[in-house]
């Protein structure tokens, strides 16, 4: 599997591609393409581009929640592919999977997008609050059960766990579901037990100092091998982090063989 940062917050000067404060993955598995979250602008289209990724023959969009940093490119998409039908070319877009919940969102905390129905209507919808496979390796895991529900509260929050042979790879948004729940829940729908490697956003909020070094010792416990945060996760989080397993650098551009 093959994971390439479409957009990320950060940039890299080895790349020369924009950053935004959003996110967006392209996952090649086998002959599947998924864009996982489509940032805030058409960043990520024109990124793409430069990286040489054809969007045009992306088979799956997994959106992992509804805020409009992971959905606001949405409208871009859909712009650039009612142009290639309109040329006749077929769309190879088979569905966009999503928690329900990412049609209605239950709080407005200034980043809900409520276009999003209208954003998808060009696609098959493929909603589910259960684990569903994407392709054979590649899970997407519905709603992330949570314990602690007053810290976190965005119910249309999921991610990605791809099976390798190393054992799993979680790929989140910006994990509000909180990582070590959504790591826990990623072991037990795949019996997979060991994690080795996470990508994607971080998100703690306010530096609640004890859950980053609660994370940091879960990890460490669990002997993740590499963690990539990117997007919401802070310097001090990742340096926090960083005492505990191994940090790697993420930006627009990077791609990484799982
Ligand atoms: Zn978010
Ligand atoms: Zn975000």
């Amino acid at each position: 599997m093959r994971l390439t940062v479409l957009v990320d917050n950060n940039s890299n000067i080895a790349h020369f591609l924009c950053a935004e404060p959003a996110l967006s993955f392209c996952i090649e598995d086998g002959y599947r393409k998924i864009l996982f979250d489509c940032g805030y602008s058409d960043a990520f289209i024109k990124n793409a581009y430069q990286l040489g990724i054809d969007l045009s023959d992306v088979t799956d969009i997994v959106l992992s929640h509804g805020h409009v940093d992971h959905t606001g490119g949405l409208a871009r998409l859909q712009s650039l592919y009612m142009k290639i039908s309109r040329v006749g070319f077929p769309i190879c877009v088979k569905r966009v999977t999503a928690h329900p919940n990412i049609m209605k969102p239950l709080e407005d905390d200034g980043l809900a997008n409520k276009n999003i129905p209208k954003l998808c209507d060009l696609f098959e919808l493929s909603l589910t609050a259960y684990p569903r496979y994407i392709t054979d390796n590649i899970l997407f895991l519905g709603e992330i059960p949570v314990k602690d529900k007053t810290r976190y509260r965005h119910r249309d929050d999921s991610s990605l766990a791809y099976v390798s042979k190393e054992g799993l790879v979680l790929i989140s948004g910006c994990s509000h579901s909180g990582l070590i729940n959504i790591a826990e829940y990623a072991k037990k729908v795949t019996n997979e037990n060991r994690i080795a490697a996470i990508i994607g956003g971080i998100y703690i909020g306010n530096n609640h100092e004890n859950d980053i070094k609660a994370i940091g010792e879960y990890l460490q416990k669990e002997k993740v091998q590499n963690i990539y945060p990117c997007h919401c996760c802070d310097l001090e989080t990742k340096l926090l982090l960083s005492k505990y397993v191994p940090v790697k650098d993420v930006y627009s551009g990077l791609s990484i063989t799982f």
